[in-house]
């Protein structure tokens, strides 16, 4: 790790002060940035894993990439590696934002600084950074898809024609990942005059992020939950209208539970189920009119931001951020770089994921 950070002080770190000092700087060739990502079971880690490393090479810089299966020991083993191997940064999507404490201590014992990615690390002053989505806005997007899949809300925002009452349930991530409280809220914030009305019932009656939280994100799980809620809550012929999924995975997990159960045959329709990431099963599944919507982030960006930081704290900088007050790790607040986000449904398939190259028309009709 060739680098001597100057965190606080911009310009001041006495390396002669600015960002263009080359004296000290290692060539990129000589620099390593190690990028820890959580799992290669969803599309968009291994899309962000591919941005990232991709543009930092084109760089010049070595890239110590790595995926830990969604298991904290193995990612934990990880980024304790890319330290004693010498990285000059790091790149972290934690699995478990509280569990990387130790290896957070002996990154700033040798001076390598930490970009929390997508996810924030929690409990640790040694976080120097975060770049991600705007959290809080993913969860009121997810919550205004649903309100408009149902028809009381319109797509500009304006009230809809539909009135209910209408049964949804509601899905959250995994708790130990701190985004998955910001979408619950975001989402929650936004259909809580409906609840409060009773335009929307939640006939389980599970709406705390405990009982409807999914660990680990994972389809299956979230497919088991869906099927006991329709034993226990809908089995007297009662149809669920909405579903609430803060994930793609965890969508097409309710929608085989809902088919499963004849949604979608012999005229029962199917409930309109959000998402998140624009996994192409999952947008071929819109595209087909299976899924209502998902929220699309675009992980290119993502990855020119986390670029752009670690180059920042190369050059002995302060990266740029847009927010300074959300992300409050139980320790400190991180200052943060915040993306917008957009939500997607059938008609915007083509303008938002095709025209900007993100997948092929072919990629959408096949799913793959
Ligand atoms: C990410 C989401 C993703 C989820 C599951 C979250 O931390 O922000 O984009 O859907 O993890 O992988």
């Amino acid at each position: 790790a060739a680098l001597a950070l100057g965190l606080a002080a911009c310009g001041g770190s006495g390396a002669g002060g600015g960002d263009a000092a080359p004296t000290k700087q290692a060539a990129p060739a000589d620099l390593t940035i190690g990028v820890a990502m959580p799992t290669q079971t969803s599309e968009r880690w291994i899309a962000d894993g591919k941005a990232v490393k991709e543009k930092l090479e084109a760089k010049g810089y070595k890239v110590d990439l790595q995926y830990a299966g969604d298991d904290i020991p193995t990612q934990s083993q990880q980024v304790d590696q890319m330290i004693t191997r010498g990285a000059d940064v790091l790149i972290i999507a934690a699995i478990d934002g509280t569990a990387l404490s130790s290896q957070l201590q002996a990154a700033a014992d040798a001076k390598i600084p930490v970009i929390a990615y997508d996810r924030l690390i929690r409990g640790s002053a040694n976080v120097d950074f975060y770049d991600t989505f705007d959290n809080y806005a993913v969860g009121v997007a997810q919550g205004k898809a649903l309100l408009t899949g149902l028809g009381l809300l319109k797509k500009d925002g304006s009230k809809g024609t539909a009135k209910g009452p209408f049964n949804i349930e509601l899905f959250a991530g995994s708790l130990d990942d701190n985004n998955a409280r910001y979408f619950f809220n975001g989402a929650m914030d936004t259909l809580k005059p409906y609840l409060d009305s009773k335009q929307l019932v939640v006939k389980s009656k599970q709406t705390a992020i405990e009982q409807t939280a999914t660990l680990r994100w994972a389809q299956e799980t979230a497919q088991k939950r869906m099927e006991d809620l329709l034993t226990k809550a809908y089995s007297d012929g009662t149809h669920v209208d909405g579903v609430l999924s803060p994930y793609d995975g965890i969508s097409r997990g309710i929608i085989t539970a809902v088919q499963n159960a004849g949604y979608g045959t012999k005229g029962i329709a199917r409930p309109i189920v959000t998402g998140q990431d624009a996994e192409i099963a999952s947008v071929k599944l819109i595209n087909t009119g299976v899924q209502s919507s998902t929220v699309f982030k675009d992980t290119r960006l993502l990855a020119d931001q986390a670029v752009i930081a670690a180059e920042a704290f190369l050059k002995k900088t302060t990266p740029e951020a847009n927010d300074t007050k959300t992300y409050d790790n139980g320790v400190k607040v991180v200052p943060a770089y915040l993306l917008p986000v957009k939500t997607v449904y059938k008609e915007d398939i083509k303008s938002v994921l095709i025209d900007s190259g993100y997948y092929t028309a072919k990629e959408v009709a096949t799913g793959q």
